[in-house]
């Protein structure tokens, strides 16, 4: 039984029998990661985000002529912004994790300047900007991407890994419309607790702030944030400084605006809070208790997890390679495949 039908406006396009971007007919995971790739591999497109250290292209492989969406980090930003072991961690959860909902890494390599990774291209655009166009989401289709976000949490708390750094920018739809987290510049393997202040500001946890030992809880409340995001198009404790972000977060004053139904505003009043004896994911039940609670009551976990249902939107892609649904974002002259003097490398062995 599908949990939404579809409620977004949209611009369906027939789906292309193109195999190119094809999750399904990619190759496996082991026949491409057997050697190492190099830059001279893959034409370079076009630039799909930025972040602080890096950006994200799109790019095609030379060889078997597929899409792929290769992250690069510029080491000695990556060194001065003190991210080598978050950098390090990065590579290290992306090889280890395999679940529908999460990116797929497929290789990773460096010169001497840069650190590339090589991951599934993504094509349907970010969570965020479907959010942003659409205002807020009605309540089932909020309720779609929160279950599948559920899962995800699931899965990787269950490898003793926390994420992060939820978020909607983070969220990509797949050319169905399932989602696909990205980003795991933040996720780090941890079985009990840990100190590190990182996130965004208006996902970050009040533990986290305060500079407490945390653990997965912090993901819990950071979906409490995502759910409260797409009913409403804004984050609760939006300030237009990150420290009063943070001053509100601690505060944790959250105004539910009316038109949330009576299930979700107490599921969301279950993540967010700054009690975590009461938050839910971090109780004796883990997940189980978010995923039992009533504003789930009609999800069939199952045939979520198994992609077996409608999703709300179906992302208009035209053709394979397509990357219209993505902002544009100036190009800039790039510095890839030099191999001179290699002042870092000695910090990311793994790649
Ligand atoms: P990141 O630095 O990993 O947060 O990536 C920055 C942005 O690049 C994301 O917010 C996405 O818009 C885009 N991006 C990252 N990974 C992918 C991917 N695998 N496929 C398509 N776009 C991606």
């Amino acid at each position: 039984m599908p949990i939404v039908s579809s409620v977004l406006q949209q611009q369906q396009l027939p789906h292309s029998p193109s195999p190119v971007s094809n999750q399904s007919l990619l190759p496996q995971r082991s026949s491409v990661t057997r050697g190492k790739y190099s830059i001279t591999d893959f034409e370079i497109k076009r630039t799909l985000g930025t972040g602080s250290f890096g950006r994200v292209h799109l790019v095609r492989s030379k060889y078997n002529r597929l899409y792929y969406a290769m992250k690069v980090l510029k080491k000695a930003q990556v060194v001065r912004m003190k991210q080598v072991e978050h950098t390090n961690d990065e590579r290290r959860m992306l090889k280890l994790v395999d679940h529908p909902f999460l990116i797929r890494i497929w290789g990773t390599f460096q010169d001497s300047h840069n650190l590339f990774m090589v991951m599934d291209y993504v094509e349907g655009g970010e969570l965020f900007s479907l959010l942003r166009r659409s205002q807020r989401f009605p309540n089932p289709v909020a309720k779609f991407y929160a279950a599948q976000v559920t899962l995800a949490l699931e899965y990787l708390h269950s490898h003793d890994i926390i994420y992060r750094d939820l978020k909607p920018e983070n969220i990509l739809l797949d050319r169905k419309g399932h989602i696909r987290i990205t980003d795991f510049g933040f996720a780090k393997e941890v079985p009990d607790v840990t100190y590190t202040m990182c996130g965004t500001p208006d996902y970050i946890a009040p533990e986290v702030i305060a500079r407490k030992a945390y653990n997965k809880s912090v993901d819990w409340w950071s979906l409490g944030i995502l759910i409260f995001e797409m009913l409403t198009g804004y984050t609760p404790f939006y300030d237009q400084t990150p420290m009063r972000t943070y001053e509100k977060v601690l505060q944790c004053d959250v105004r539910y605006p009316n038109y949330i139904l009576p299930e979700a505003r107490d599921l969301l009043s279950n993540l967010i809070t700054r009690d975590l004896t009461r938050r839910l994911g971090n109780l004796a039940n883990g997940p189980s208790d978010v995923k039992n609670h009533p504003w789930f009551a009609e999800v069939d976990w199952e045939r979520v997890l198994s992609k077996r249902i409608d999703t709300p939107y179906e992302p208009p892609i035209r053709h394979a390679g397509d990357a219209s649904l993505f902002e544009h974002y100036p190009e800039e002259e790039l510095d890839y495949g030099i191999t001179t003097q290699d002042e870092y490398g000695y910090l990311f062995i793994d790649f």
